[in-house]
């Protein structure tokens, strides 16, 4: 058995790269961006009004003009016809592209029209509301780097340069591995002696955050079936989520069917709880890594937030690091184990603090609904109230 810390060094030690893809633009958000993008023009692309009013030429101010005969009107989208002269403005509308020879807009607050004439009521700086062309990025400017996290922004960014394609990191092909007799479909009613699989459910639920789609497998405590099937699910996919059957029963056949078909055991059983039963492997021909969890509910959701989420984000080139919490109540730790304990965390003046959820043990799967993430108590460590702690969030902390 190896202490939590060492665990997590294995885990994040055994990343995987999952290649790249191309997606169309409405479908890369939340993917990680496998290129640099570049402007293929300028931002913005021309002199941009924005205000609608009317653009002069500041010479005219200079020269004591306040009044200027109306020549016509340019909207946004329209092709500008150059300013006549000093003397002269052209209505112009937010967007629109700034006329030749203007290089001054006024807006429509601060003028009076009148007999086709504009006439200026306030104080005029040369040069105001027009947004320069380039101003913001030149062409062939690098406007989205490598490994940037696509959000709404970055997609208004990709679609201004249009990049109707994108190239994105991969996700893993995943399957999540259900295992024991005792599991029932959650739309069957379970016999006395059966329970409904929660595991799978959950787990695809979370995957689904990620942007990950998985296939859900069930194999019951049968040797020679979860050889077969174990044997081509590691041919098929990057990785593998088991929950159960990795402890010490007579039917817990998991650990032992893993080596056998080849996955590489990098460790069993950590000095942790929930979760101390946590398998993790590695089948190295296939290229798949397997996260066999412990089956209790609360063991599985868990491990999957405190290895398997950090393994993704690095395995896509994203290091997240876990907050920490002020402690609202005292807690100690009495047992040499890592624990993992269910807390709510939120914001109170700009600073993270944590209750701590008192739950029936880690088979309680209700009180999981109350937390919103794990705070991380070392062995046998004594915790007063107000102590900073790390917290691994299961949801976002409002
Ligand atoms: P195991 O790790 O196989 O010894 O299972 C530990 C406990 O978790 C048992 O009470 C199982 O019935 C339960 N369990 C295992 N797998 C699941 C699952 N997919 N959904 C809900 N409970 C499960
Ligand atoms: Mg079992």
């Amino acid at each position: 058995m190896i202490p939590f810390e060492t665990a997590f060094t294995i885990v994040l030690e055994n990343t995987h790269d999952f290649g790249t893809v191309s997606l169309k633009l409405e479908d890369s958000p939340g993917r990680i961006l496998a290129e640099d993008i570049f402007a293929d023009r300028d931002f913005p692309p021309f002199d941009r009004a924005t205000r609608d009013g009317i653009a002069i030429n500041a010479a005219g101010l200079e020269q004591g003009n306040t009044s200027f005969a109306i020549q016509g009107i340019v909207a946004a989208g329209s092709t500008p016809v150059p300013l006549e002269n000093e003397t002269s403005c052209v209505e112009i509308m937010t967007g629109a592209m700034v006329p030749e020879n203007a290089d001054t807009v006024v807006m429509y607050e601060h003028l009076e029209i009148k007999d086709k004439k504009a006439v200026l009521q306030k104080p005029v700086q040369p040069g105001q509301n027009i947004h320069k062309i380039g101003s913001d990025q030149g062409k062939g400017d690098k406007v989205l780097g490598k490994g940037t996290k696509i959000h709404a922004a970055e997609i208004g960014v990709l679609a201004s340069v249009g990049k109707t394609g994108v190239l994105v990191r991969e996700l893993p092909k995943t399957a999540i591995i259900a295992t024991g007799n005792e599991l029932v479909a959650p739309s069957e009613t379970p016999k006395p002696h059966q329970v409904r699989t929660s595991n799978s459910y959950t787990l695809s639920a979370a995957l689904k955050k990620e942007g990950i789609a998985s296939v859900l497998l069930h194999f019951p405590d049968d040797w020679e079936h979860i050889q077969e099937q174990l044997g081509q699910a590691l041919q098929h996919y990057d990785v593998l989520l088991l929950s159960g059957g990795v402890s010490k029963g007579k039917y817990d056949f998991l650990p032992e069917v893993l080596e056998k078909l080849g996955v590489t055991k990098l460790f069993h059983k950590v000095q942790q709880r929930p979760g101390k039963p946590f398998w993790f492997g590695k089948h190295h021909e296939a290229n798949t890594t397997v996260f066999a969890f412990p089956g209790n509910p609360g063991s599985t959701f868990a491990s999957y937030h405190v290895y398997f989420l950090p393994w993704l984000s690095k395995s896509l080139g994203i290091t997240i690091q876990p907050p920490k919490v002020y402690l609202e109540e005292a807690f100690s730790n009495e047992i040499a184990l890592t624990r993992f304990i269910r807390a709510f965390a939120y914001l109170k003046e700009g600073q993270l603090y944590a209750n701590i959820i008192h739950g029936n043990g880690s088979g309680d799967l209700t009180s999981l609904t109350q937390a919103n993430g794990f705070l991380v108590i070392g062995p046998e460590k004594e915790h007063t109230i107000g102590d900073l702690v790390p917290f691994i969030p299961t949801q976002n902390i409002v």
